[in-house]
C-alpha cells in the first residue's frame, strides 16, 4: 500500500502534563496531547489525515479537492489549508444557507481560498457527485474527500499518530492506562485502533460519541469497524477482529450535534482556568467534560494514568460567545 505522506503540519504535537488538574483529580495522573497545535490554520486532528489524502490526490494528477461538511467544519478548514500550501482548488459543500456574516471556520475556509457552495437541506455531501461531473466538464480533474477525512487512507495519519505517542511515553518512561478522545466521523477512531495493534500500545481506548445520529443508516461503530478492516487488510495486520470490539461512549451526546450545554460549558470553563488551554464547543467540550465525569464518579481504577486527546477545534468558540458568556 501506498504510505506516503506530505509534510502539512508540526510533529511531534505536545505530550503535557496537566499539572493542575492532576492536583483537583488527586486520585488520577492527567495527561493532554496537543492537536489543536498541529499548525495547519490553528491545527486540530485532521491535520493528520490531510497528510495522507493529500500526497494521494498530488499522486493521482488531481488538481481539484472537493469535501464536505457543516459551515464550522474543522474538516473543511483544514482541507483549505492544505489546498493553499499545495497549490490545489478547493471547492467545500457546507449544509444550511448562506450566512450573513462569515465567522468562525467558515470565515477561516473563505479566507483560505476556498470556493465555498452552500447546499442548504444536503448536510452531509449529498451534491458531491454533481458538482463533480461539473467541474470535471470543466476539464479540472477532482479528488473526492469524504466526510470528515474519514476513509482508510485518512485513518494512516492517526496509525502514525500511535507510533508518534509511543515515542514520547518511552522517552517519558511512562505507561497511559485510558486515552480520552472526541469521536464523530471514526477515522481518528479507526486509526488508533490499528496503530494500537501495529505498535503494541496498550492503553485502553475511551472515544467519546459526540454526534447522536446515524449517517448513511450505519453507526459510529460499523463505519469505524469498516475503515479498521480495511486498513488492516492494507497493512497486512493478521488478526481477527469483530464488531463488537469496537467501543463507542454514548453517555454524553443526548443534546445532539453543535447543542452546547452546562456540561459542556463548564468543562471548557475548567480547563481555560485551571490549565490555561482552550477546548472547543462541539467535541473537545463534550469529550472532556466525558473524562472529567468518569474521574468524578472514579470510574476508572485509582492512580491510573488518563490521557485526552486534544483535536483541536478552537475557530468554533468564537461562534458560541452568546452562549457561552450568558451562563456566568
Ligand atoms: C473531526 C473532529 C473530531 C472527530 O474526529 P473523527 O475522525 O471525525 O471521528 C474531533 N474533534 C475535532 C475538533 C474535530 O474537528
Amino acid at each position: 500500500m501506498n504510505t506516503n505522506k506530505i509534510d502539512l503540519g508540526f510533529f511531534p504535537t505536545p505530550l503535557q502534563k496537566l499539572e493542575n488538574l492532576s492536583q483537583i483529580y488527586p486520585d488520577y495522573n492527567i495527561y493532554i496531547k496537543r492537536d489543536d497545535n498541529t499548525g495547519l490554520a490553528s491545527g486540530g486532528n485532521k491535520t493528520r489525515k490531510l497528510e495522507f489524502l493529500i500526497q494521494q490526490a498530488l499522486d493521482k494528477g488531481c488538481d481539484t479537492v472537493i469535501t464536505a461538511g457543516a459551515q464550522q467544519s474543522n474538516h473543511c478548514r483544514q482541507t483549505a489549508a492544505a489546498c493553499a500550501k499545495v497549490g490545489l482548488k478547493c471547492h467545500l459543500l457546507l449544509g444550511g444557507d448562506q450566512p450573513d456574516l462569515y465567522d468562525g471556520n467558515l470565515l477561516l475556509s473563505s479566507l483560505l481560498g476556498a470556493t465555498i457552495h452552500f447546499t442548504g437541506k444536503n448536510r452531509k455531501g449529498e451534491d458531491k457527485e454533481l458538482l463533480k461531473e461539473k467541474l470535471e466538464n470543466e476539464g479540472n480533474r477532482c479528488f473526492m474527500i469524504p466526510y470528515g477525512g474519514s476513509n482508510s487512507v485518512g485513518a494512516l495519519g492517526f496509525v502514525h499518530a500511535v507510533k508518534e505517542l509511543k515515542q514520547q511515553i518511552t522517552e517519558k518512561q511512562m505507561e497511559i492506562d485510558y486515552i480520552f478522545f472526541a469521536s464523530s466521523s471514526g477515522g481518528m477512531q479507526a486509526g488508533l485502533t490499528v496503530g494500537k495493534e501495529l505498535y503494541g500500545l496498550s492503553s485502553e481506548l475511551i472515544p467519546i460519541s459526540i454526534d447522536k445520529d446515524e449517517t448513511n443508516g450505519s453507526s459510529l461503530e460499523e463505519a469505524v469497524f469498516n475503515i479498521v478492516k480495511e486498513l488492516m487488510q492494507k497493512l497486512s495486520i493478521n488478526k481477527k477482529i469483530e464488531l463488537s470490539e469496537i467501543k463507542l461512549n454514548r453517555d454524553y451526546d443526548n443534546a445532539g450535534y453543535g447543542v452546547l450545554t452546562s456540561h459542556e460549558i463548564n468543562a471548557i470553563e475548567e480547563l481555560a482556568k485551571k490549565e490555561g488551554i482552550l477546548l472547543d464547543p462541539v467535541y473537545t467540550g463534550r469529550a472532556f467534560y466525558g473524562m472529567l465525569d468518569f474521574l468524578r464518579k472514579k470510574k476508572l481504577p485509582l492512580n491510573s494514568t488518563i490521557l485526552f486527546w486534544h483535536t483541536g477545534g478552537l475557530p468554533a468558540l468564537f461562534k458560541f460567545g452568546k452562549e457561552l458568556r450568558s451562563e456566568s
